[in-house]
């Protein structure tokens, strides 16, 4: 796929600046909220209003959305601020409404991303028009999906194209809704760098407290926006109360983010060392995880062998696994020795871990 610099072109030929701020409510409830939430967004740093009006629900029986009727009023967002607006469409249907009532931009939610026939779907009623789309991961972390889904709008001849980073659902996770896994944007932005890339915190985070850490990461990874769910009144929210924040703490929020430049000749060298360090800080941290999984693991296989009697030390499983590992770590250009003595320093902490087990 070719991604060019065409494809960041549209931000500034729409005159979004750098960061983009996408902002506006989960969904749009009421005539009266999503014109309140707008008046008061268009005195922050926001440029272009969101608002779902058909909600994808994971389980039936909550607030699916206003449907149709929603659509008017985000066109008098339009008239009476002057943002640009942008909405999730799911299906035909939904395209052909969003461009009855004129609407700039067009996000694919993350259920819709993981369905090919749904995309394609959406491309082909995008046919001829190019729309500016923006395509949200997909809620399963493979990179290769959300590729494919911005690769469907490019061969139907859309050339306005971005994607939203908003996580991987996960199933037990105590600080995410969903987590970031860095690394897939990470991936996405070395291979395609032009390809416009905006962070949803509000969907990652799930509650307000971490909205700013998360944003300032994107940031500083060099994410070209955010998408920031915004309501007069979170706490009464027809949906993901939780997450939302006022216009006001917007303004805070955007207010207390650093904002890196994007570049300039002198400050490259500098631009891209930050870069390289936030994702070795991240790929460290992810380190630190997966050995206290692993440590987990051989506790749990302590408790067996205690049980079961049976000797901590199985020297033949332990050589099997050196022996895999020094090859694995060859094929990825890692030399024996860094390998050796990482693996035994893990050895030697599991077999301790075991020991501890009562
Ligand atoms: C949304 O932006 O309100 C939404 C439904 O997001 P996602 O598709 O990321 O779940
Ligand atoms: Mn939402």
């Amino acid at each position: 796929m070719e991604i060019t610099k065409e494809n960041r072109k549209w931000l500034d030929a729409m005159g979004l600046s750098h960061p983009i701020v996408i902002a506006g409510p989960c969904s749009a409830e009421t005539e009266d909220q999503v014109l309140k939430t707008a008046h008061l967004l268009k005195d922050t740093d926001a440029n272009v209003f969101r608002a779902g009006i058909w909600k994808p629900r994971t389980r039936p029986g909550g607030f699916e959305g206003v449907g149709e009727i929603g659509l008017p009023w985000l066109q008098k967002v339009k008239e009476e601020t002057g943002m640009l607006v942008t909405t999730e469409v799911g299906n035909a249907q939904h395209v052909e409404l969003a461009l009855k009532y004129d609407i700039d931009i067009l996000w694919i939610g993350a259920r819709t991303t993981v369905n090919p026939f749904a995309v394609q779907e959406i491309a082909d009623a995008l046919k001829g028009v190019n729309k500016p789309v923006l395509v949200k991961n997909p809620v399963n972390p493979d990179l290769a999906l959300w590729l494919g889904g911005v690769e469907r709008f490019q061969a139907a001849g859309i050339s306005q194209l971005g994607v939203i980073h908003r996580g991987f659902s996960t199933y037990n996770s105590l600080h995410y809704r969903n987590k970031p896994k860095w690394h897939l944007a990470i991936e996405l932005k070395k291979e395609f760098p032009d390809l416009p890339l905006i962070l949803d915190p509000s969907h990652i985070c799930g509650r307000r407290d971490t909205l700013l850490d998360v944003s300032q990461t994107a940031l500083d990874l060099n994410y070209d926006g955010l998408m920031v769910e915004t309501h007069i009144d979170p706490d009464k929210a027809w949906s993901d109360a939780a997450q939302q924040i006022t216009p006001a703490q917007l303004h805070q929020m955007t207010l207390d983010l650093k904002i890196r430049q994007k570049s300039s000749t002198g400050q490259e060298f500098q631009r891209k060392l930050n870069m390289h360090r936030k994702e070795l800080d991240l790929i460290d941290n992810a380190i630190i995880d997966i050995l206290a999984d692993r440590m987990t693991i051989a506790e749990a296989i302590g408790r067996l062998k205690h049980k079961e009697n049976v000797a901590i030390l199985q020297s033949g499983r332990w050589a099997d696994i050196l022996q895999t590992m020094i090859q694995a770590g060859a094929d990825k250009g890692l030399s024996r020795e860094f390998v050796e003595e990482i693996f035994k320093a893990i050895h030697v902490e599991s077999i301790n871990i075991q020991h501890n087990v009562k």
